[in-house]
């Protein structure tokens, strides 16, 4: 963990020495004046640590002068709090600092209030998110300030130490992952554990310290041995070890439901190369070395992440221990860090395109909510933030982004509303689908309009995204309220279980969220989201805690035969299989118990014990469907 304060009484020279080291064609005029001007505007003032305030705003501005973020935002950075917290006008710092300055101040000056509500509070996040549409150094800025304002919370009141800390997890983790900024998002996330679940951080703290020993002179020999393969293969590379954050392990121990002492890939090493090209030889030099682990590969350079997040990934075992490898080049790598900053840093670039896109999905979530209320609006971009994402083309190759399981119509809105509302049929990679067909990455979507076409209540009941929804509503003149009763009250919680306990698919209308993995037998919880979906919660998830009480419900699971039964499959190898033959099994609602693999001439056999078949002779076609797939028995 950084020190709270990464510059303490800095004085203003030694301020500007360090933006001119970041950025040496700064504009130090304007930033000593802001400096100044701060100076005196807080004068007096203090924080609950007892530092000055304007500690706080010079450590804001040091962070983004880090970031290498041009003069202005570093001038706003010193300003930002003087408009909320000093007898300040925007309208002098228009005239002292020019409008930019002054906007991006604006943007993240919060309502005040003498007590503040939740209403108040979602109300701030929208002004701020709105205003980071017009500038995205308002979030730059915002997010510089929470990161302080973590770093310095203990010397809140607890009540306050954990409302600040549930919203930075909710609303500035997301965004800044969302933004790519991996640093500070990982940053936040670790403190606010700390601040929402001390026991555990300071358990993990304590172990993590304990291991730490033996855990860097593992990571020493990796690092030694994946440098010399890479020396001999004449590949120029820095390999560093990598430790992983305290939030990302608690997670992992949370969805995998294991103690720290089995979260065994605590190991993790970083290849950093000059270039795409070496990228791969990397890869390949050191997965002929070392046996990679089935279904750890991912190519995030071919196919970068939404928030355009680039490296390959593996996972490899050394010595018999997994341990993550990730391989990038120095531009990947900065984009990795510091994301959207160092996007706008390239701006005026080839990367022009790219940071556009990277800032459409905030207005396209902003853009169809203004009208609703800030506490909803609040409640909906939660959810929306929490979902994966993929891409999919348009017939001209230009990509659009839609959460996972998409359909051609929210495709169709996501392009245009006009052909959202006039969708007749659809095609991927040039054959026709039905309209509720899901969608994959790299899919290329077409859609037939046609004049007399028109929305569908039909529609309402497969969109994934929250826009689609919304404009089928409008355009078929029902309000959202009215809508997500009705769809609600048509499920009880038994018909819920019915359903979470039923073979095949599942309703459009359950959602299993990425923070939660799922077991037969464990308790759940609902929570009925507005637009009618039941989002199916562990009762361990942190997540759970910062949902409204009124719209959660308990649920349990139906019955079930707790029968094992062995299944045995014979299948010719090929990469993929197995995380294909568990997907199938997962899918059906079947529960493995264990699995044990073994080999005999170019034949694997796979040894499934599980329970909660509910039908035999289905599972073992639908397994036989599978590719590579010779036999299946049944003990
Ligand atoms: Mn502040």
């Amino acid at each position: 963990m950084k020190n709270e304060n990464l510059v303490g009484g800095l004085g203003k020279k030694e301020f500007i020495e360090q933006v001119v080291a970041n950025n040496p064609r700064a504009d130090t005029a304007l930033i000593g004046r802001a400096y100044d001007f701060a100076m005196a505007a807080h004068a007096g003032q203090k924080r609950m640590s007892g530092d000055e305030y304007f500690e706080h705003v010079l450590n804001v501005a040091y962070m983004l002068a880090g970031m290498h973020m041009d003069s202005e935002t570093i001038a706003a950075a010193l300003l930002h709090d003087v408009i909320e917290d000093t007898k300040t006008t925007k309208e002098r710092l228009k005239r002292e600092f020019g409008s930019a300055v002054a906007s991006i101040v604006e943007g993240v000056t919060k309502k005040i209030a003498l007590k503040t509500t939740r209403e108040d509070r979602a109300e701030n996040i929208r002004k701020v998110l709105l205003a980071t549409i017009k500038d995205i150094r308002v979030i730059l800025v915002k997010l510089a300030d929470r990161l302080h304002n973590m770093r310095t919370l203990k010397y809140l009141p607890q009540e306050q130490q954990r409302e600040i800390a549930k919203e930075t997890l909710e609303i500035y983790v997301p965004v800044a992952y969302k933004l790519g900024m991996y640093r500070v998002k990982s940053e936040l996330e670790d403190l606010c554990l700390r601040f929402l679940e001390p026991g555990i951080y300071q358990e993990l703290k304590t172990r993590i310290a304990k291991k730490k020993e033996e855990r860097e002179k593992e990571v020493k020999r990796v690092v030694a041995s994946v440098k010399r393969l890479l020396d001999e293969n004449s590949i120029p590379a820095a390999v560093l070890g990598r430790a992983k954050n305290f939030y990302g392990i608690y997670k992992k121990m949370l969805a995998k439901k294991i103690p720290f002492e089995e979260v065994r890939d605590l190991s993790a090493i970083r290849v950093i190369t000059t270039s795409t090209e070496n990228c791969y030889r990397a890869l390949n030099a050191i997965h002929s070395k070392w046996t990679p682990i089935l279904n750890r590969f991912d190519d995030y350079i071919a196919n970068p992440k939404p928030n355009m997040y680039q490296s390959l990934h593996t996972e490899v075992l050394f010595e018999g221990k997994p341990v993550e490898v990730q391989i990038r080049t120095l531009e990947m790598h900065h984009m990795a860090e510091e994301g959207i900053a160092a996007h706008w840093r390239y701006k005026k670039t080839e990367k022009d395109r790219q940071f556009d896109r990277k800032i459409a999905w905030l207005k396209q979530v902003l853009e169809w909510r203004s009208s609703e209320s800030a506490k909803d609006f609040v409640e909906s971009l939660k959810v929306d933030m929490f979902k994966d994402e993929i891409y999919v083309l348009t017939p001209k190759g230009d990509p659009v982004h839609l959460p996972e399981k998409a359909t051609p119509i929210d495709f169709g809105y996501a392009v245009h509303t006009e052909i959202g509302n006039h969708c007749k049929a659809a095609k991927v990679n040039g054959s026709i689908v039905p309209l509720d067909y899901e969608l994959n990455p790299g899919d290329v979507v077409e859609i037939i309009t046609s004049k007399d076409a028109k929305p569908s209540r039909q529609w309402l009941k497969f969109v994934k995204t929250n826009f689609a929804r919304e404009k089928i509503r409008r355009a078929l003149g029902i309000s959202g309220e009215e809508l997500g009763k009705k769809e609600w009250e048509i499920l009880t919680p038994a018909e819920v279980i019915e359903k979470l306990d039923t073979k095949g698919t599942k309703p459009s209308l359950l959602q299993m969220p990425k923070c939660c993995y799922l077991k037969y037998g464990e308790p759940v919880w609902g929570y009925k989201s507005k637009d009618g979906h039941l989002i199916v919660h562990h009762n361990i998830c942190e997540n759970l805690k910062t949902l409204p009480q009124h719209r959660l419900m308990k649920l349990g699971w139906k019955e079930e035969k707790k029968e094992r039964t062995s299944l045995m499959i014979e299948l010719t190898d090929r990469v993929g299989i197995l995380a294909d033959l568990l997907n199938r099994l997962t899918a059906e609602m079947v529960n493995v118990e264990s699995v044990n693999t073994k080999t005999a001439g170019n034949r694997l056999y796979v040894n499934f014990e599980v329970t909660g078949i509910s039908d035999t002779d289905e599972l073992v076609k639908k397994l036989k469907a599978i590719r590579n797939v010779v036999g299946v028995k049944v003990a």
